[in-house]
Order: structure tokens, then C-alpha cells, then sequence
């Protein structure tokens, strides 16, 4: 008789499905990290945009679900042309996070987000890249002049009433308070008082640009059911979230590259089940806590 393979990677299930993701712009952005873990450049098309259509169809599917949060991302979900409409739509059923590296939010843009903000009852909010409040460090990996066109796409979002979150890779493994003071202090310079919430610092997923740039995952850095043994994995973001990008649903952002991430061609056929990927899974079990929603 054949010897059974009893080896079977850990899973994480779907408790309820609160927060819903729209991949926008596939992996096309006006920016080219150095440690984007999708790869993502102004020359990669590798992925369709995601059309106005297939949103309106998925929002009608969920619309009894109980969705609680919808979040549009990219690539750089400015770029896509109806972004907009997009917004509009998204803001009819609930509130929007937008994760933008903020380059392209100049005052006109702000004003008038504000002004689609107004006709609804939900809120869009704003999570804007930046991964150092020092010039130097921050455009060592985002790239020369980032610094100051996300600076000054956070200052006319807070002109205009907005509440923005800065999203930080903790790159250089900097004590994480000390490294949320200092953006706390950045924005503070603003004419509005951030809180902790203002700040959200996201684990490194060593894949793509960063495993190029930097380094991969170390032979032990993989998810066990013994590293998993002190985790919460209902904090894990694939517990209460999806994505839906052009090509179908994956688990989470961070496998949107890798296409054992990819667990369904539409959210009703979509597995509720997940089963983790050894290496990008383990920057989950390192941190314990959700990667990619907002920290409230
Ligand atoms: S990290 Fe964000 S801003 Fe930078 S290239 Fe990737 S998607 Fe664009
Ligand atoms: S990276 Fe984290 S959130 Fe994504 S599938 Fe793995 S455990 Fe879940």
C-alpha cells in the first residue's frame, strides 16, 4: 500500500467576509519601489485594469453580506480612468479606503474628492504611502522627489477635511514607536492632530522588488502549525477579506502574484478556505496581526 502523505500546509478559513478589495490597476504604478512586493512600475501590465462593470456586478452580489469596508488599491489606483465613478459607486454601499502612494493628490484633486465625499453618507479615507519621514531615507527606496509630492498630497488632503493614514514598511526594522512618533510628528506639522491610528506600520513581505532589491525569506522562515501555536489567525486579513482583481478572487494582497493566492473566478464560487503559503504567509505569523486592513 502506498505510503499516505500526511504533510498538509496550515489553512486559514473565512469567518465573514468584512472587508472587500478591488485591484484596480493591476500592478501598473507611477512609482517603482524598491521593496514593492508586487513588483509594480509604470511599464508592468502584467494584469488588466478592473472595469466599472465587474465592480457594480460584485458590489450587487454583496450587497446583503455585510460588508463592512471596501478598499481600492493598485498599482496606483489613481491611474485608472474612471477612477471617479469608481468611488462614486463604491461610496453608495460603504465607506472606501483608497491606498495611494499620494503623488498624484494635488489641491484641485483634493477638493474635488471632497466634494464626492459630500454627497454621500460613508466616508472615504485615505491610506497614503510613505515609509520614512526623513527625505533621505524615504526616497532611498521610493525614489527621488517621492518624499515631497506625497508630503504635499497629504497636506491638501488634510486642507480638505480629510483624516489621511500614512502606511510604512518598517524597512530598516527601526523600533516600531520611535518610527510612529517621528511620522506623528511629520504629520503634526499639518493643521490637524493625528493619533495612533494615523499610523499604520505593515510587515515586510519579501517577495518581488524586495526579494530583488534586499533579500528572500530565510530556509526557517516558514509558516508552521508550532509558529502558528501563538497566533490569532481571525486577525489574519484572509479570515475576514478578498480581493478581487480582473483574472478572480485571491485570499489577500500579499499573494496577489503568486497564483496558488488565486482561490476562485468569482466570490460565491471562491474558496472559504486558504491554505498558507510557506514563506509570504510567515510575514503574518511573525507580526500576528492584520497586515493590510485599517488598524480600528
Ligand atoms: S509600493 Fe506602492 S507606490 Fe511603490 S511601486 Fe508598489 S504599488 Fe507603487
Ligand atoms: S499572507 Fe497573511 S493574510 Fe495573506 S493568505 Fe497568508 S496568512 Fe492570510
Amino acid at each position: 500500500m502506498a505510503t499516505q502523505l500526511i504533510f498538509q500546509a496550515p489553512s486559514v478559513e473565512l469567518k465573514k467576509l468584512t472587508s472587500l478589495w478591488f485591484l484596480l490597476t493591476g500592478f501598473t504604478c507611477n512609482l517603482k519601489c524598491r521593496h514593492c512586493y508586487l513588483g509594480c512600475s509604470q511599464t508592468n501590465k502584467s494584469r488588466n485594469y478592473l472595469n466599472l462593470d465587474k465592480i457594480k456586478t460584485v458590489l450587487e452580489s454583496v450587497k446583503d453580506e455585510g460588508i463592512e469596508e471596501i478598499y481600492l488599491s493598485g498599482g496606483e489606483p489613481f491611474l485608472h480612468r474612471d477612477i471617479n465613478n469608481i468611488i462614486r459607486h463604491c461610496l453608495k454601499f460603504n465607506n472606501v479606503t483608497m491606498l495611494t502612494n499620494g503623488t498624484l493628490i494635488n489641491d484641485k484633486k483634493a477638493r474635488f474628492l471632497r466634494q464626492i465625499e459630500q454627497d454621500y453618507d460613508y466616508e472615504l479615507i485615505f491610506r497614503v504611502s510613505l515609509d520614512h519621514y526623513t527625505e533621505l531615507k524615504n526616497d532611498e527606496i521610493r525614489g527621488r522627489g517621492s518624499f515631497r509630492k506625497v508630503v504635499s498630497g497629504l497636506e491638501n488632503l488634510v486642507n480638505y477635511g480629510f483624516n489621511p493614514i500614512v502606511s510604512v514598511v518598517n524597512i530598516w526594522d527601526e523600533d516600531e514607536e520611535s518610527l510612529k512618533n517621528g511620522f506623528l510628528k511629520l504629520l503634526s506639522k499639518f493643521d490637524f492632530h493625528p493619533t495612533d491610528i494615523n499610523v499604520k506600520i505593515i510587515p515586510l513581505i519579501k517577495s518581488g522588488e524586495y526579494e530583488k532589491n534586499y533579500s528572500a525569506y530565510k530556509e526557517d522562515d516558514i509558516v508552521t502549525r508550532q509558529g502558528l501555536k501563538n497566533c490569532d489567525t481571525s486577525l489574519f486579513d484572509c479570515a475576514n477579506s478578498r480581493v478581487v482583481a480582473e483574472d478572480g478572487i485571491y485570499a489577500c494582497p500579499a499573494l496577489l502574484n503568486d497564483p496558488r493566492g488565486r482561490i476562485g473566478s468569482t466570490l460565491s464560487e471562491a474558496s472559504t478556505k486558504i491554505y498558507m503559503e510557506p514563506n509570504i504567509c510567515y510575514s503574518c505569523q511573525a507580526s500576528n496581526k492584520n497586515m493590510f486592513t485599517n488598524n480600528w
